[in-house]
């Protein structure tokens, strides 16, 4: 008797958590042919099972999967997206994770992550009063009632060097076309978009709350995000907590300053040159075009098309917290990434996302092709322009 009502506890568990489309896979097994970890080789390729991981969580069996096999989902989509049953299966990852991380048990590999988030409201533990340092020199005026846009910086793009000059380029080229925004700055919380997916609800409830309350008290209405991460969990996560923002990408305004003929690029950069969609731009936003539609308008640009692109296309393996994960190399997604690009004839693999950005470069460098290959944020290529 005993064992049974355990079962049922987890499984009500995992329904609560947000697995509640758990009861309609049927098994087919198409998730798992598609998902990028085939493509490969090493012990988590070989192990990685997401039909197997749908089955565990409909029998409710406590454990699921070793460590490394429950947490090495990128969240990348691509099997959610294709699934006949129309199966949810990231939030069923996202509620088996956090069965241990709610139970006080997240990999070792995530735990300074989480208490540097805990800690200073950011995953990469930056201490809140350098959270600005990035637009030093650019005149950013503060968010208030005079500006029409907060301007929301991806902590990665706050903190990390290579990631502050994206979101550099991204304020310059608003500037440019004379967008009203302001920042925040040290009040603001990560968005958690990586923490909810890694499991800790609690943490990510607790960086939402701060949000919203700060938001409300400076009068946000509108939000520009530098990382698509921030857009899907604003729109989304943030939507389920009663959030009424109007959220968009950063290419989405630049977009919109191209056909008012408020933004003008007088410069060019003479380069052949693939975009690279990333997973929570294009499979989870739907947005394919606008970057390509940016790109094409950067003078001297060439572009090329990757083999797989749009929402075929593959993921870099930063999502669901896998950019603090260590992957040997030889077995990371990037590396195909970086072999389609350079088949393809670019000589520039860009992208729209921070993330993307930092696991790209990662693999080549790692697969030592930066000679002939180099990884750059879609606005820094249109900023070098102006
Ligand atoms: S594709 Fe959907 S129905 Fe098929 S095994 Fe995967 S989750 Fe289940
Ligand atoms: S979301 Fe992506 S990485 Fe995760 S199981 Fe599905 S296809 Fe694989």
């Amino acid at each position: 008797m005993e064992p049974k009502s355990i079962l049922l506890e987890m499984r009500e568990y995992l329904m609560e958590m947000g697995a509640e489309t758990l009861d309609r896979c049927m098994h087919c097994g198409l998730c798992a042919g598609i998902c990028p970890w085939r493509l490969v080789p090493g012990q988590t390729g070989e192990q990685f099972n997401i039909r197997r991981m749908q089955r565990m969580g409909q029998l409710g069996i406590e454990g699921f999967e070793e460590e490394n096999i429950l947490f090495a989902c990128s969240t990348c989509g691509m099997c959610q997206n294709n699934c006949p049953r129309g199966v949810k299966i990231i939030g069923n990852v996202r509620a088996m994770r956090a069965s241990i991380v709610g139970g006080g048990m997240p990999p070792a590999s995530l735990r300074p992550i989480l208490g540097g988030t805990h800690a200073n409201g950011n995953p990469w533990s930056g201490p809140r009063e350098k959270r600005s340092q990035w637009q030093e020199g650019l005149d950013i005026p503060a968010f208030g009632p005079d500006t029409e846009y907060f301007l929301f910086v991806c902590c990665h793009s706050c903190y990390d060097p290579r990631g502050q000059k994206i979101a550099r380029s991204i304020a310059r080229l608003l500037q440019k076309g004379g967008v009203s925004f302001g920042t925040i700055g040290p009040e603001e919380s990560c968005c958690g978009e990586s923490i909810r997916k890694v499991g800790d609800e609690e943490l990510f409830q607790k960086l939402a709350a701060a949000n919203m309350e700060l938001f409300a008290a400076r009068g946000v209405k509108k939000i520009i995000t530098t990382s698509p991460h921030c857009l899907w969990s604003f729109k989304n996560d943030y939507a389920e907590l009663g959030a009424e923002w109007e959220v968009v990408h950063y290419t989405e305004i630049l977009s919109r300053l191209f056909a008012e003929g408020k933004l003008a690029l007088p410069g060019k950069v003479e380069a052949k040159v693939a975009y690279h969609d990333p997973c929570y731009l294009g499979r989870h936003s739907g947005v394919y075009e606008t970057p390509r539609e940016l790109l094409g308008r950067a003078p001297g640009v060439e572009t090329r098309e990757l083999a797989r692109s749009h929402g075929q296309s593959l993921c870099c393996a930063g999502g669901g917290g896998r950019i603090w994960a260590e992957v040997p190399m030889g077995e990371r997604f990037g590396e195909l990434r970086i072999t389609e690009a350079v088949d393809a004839g670019a000589q520039v693999l860009t992208t729209a996302c921070p993330f993307c950005v930092n696991m790209l470069t990662d693999a080549c460098t790692s697969m030592d092709k930066q000679d002939v290959l180099e990884i750059k944020e879609l606005s820094e290529i249109l900023a070098e322009c102006l």
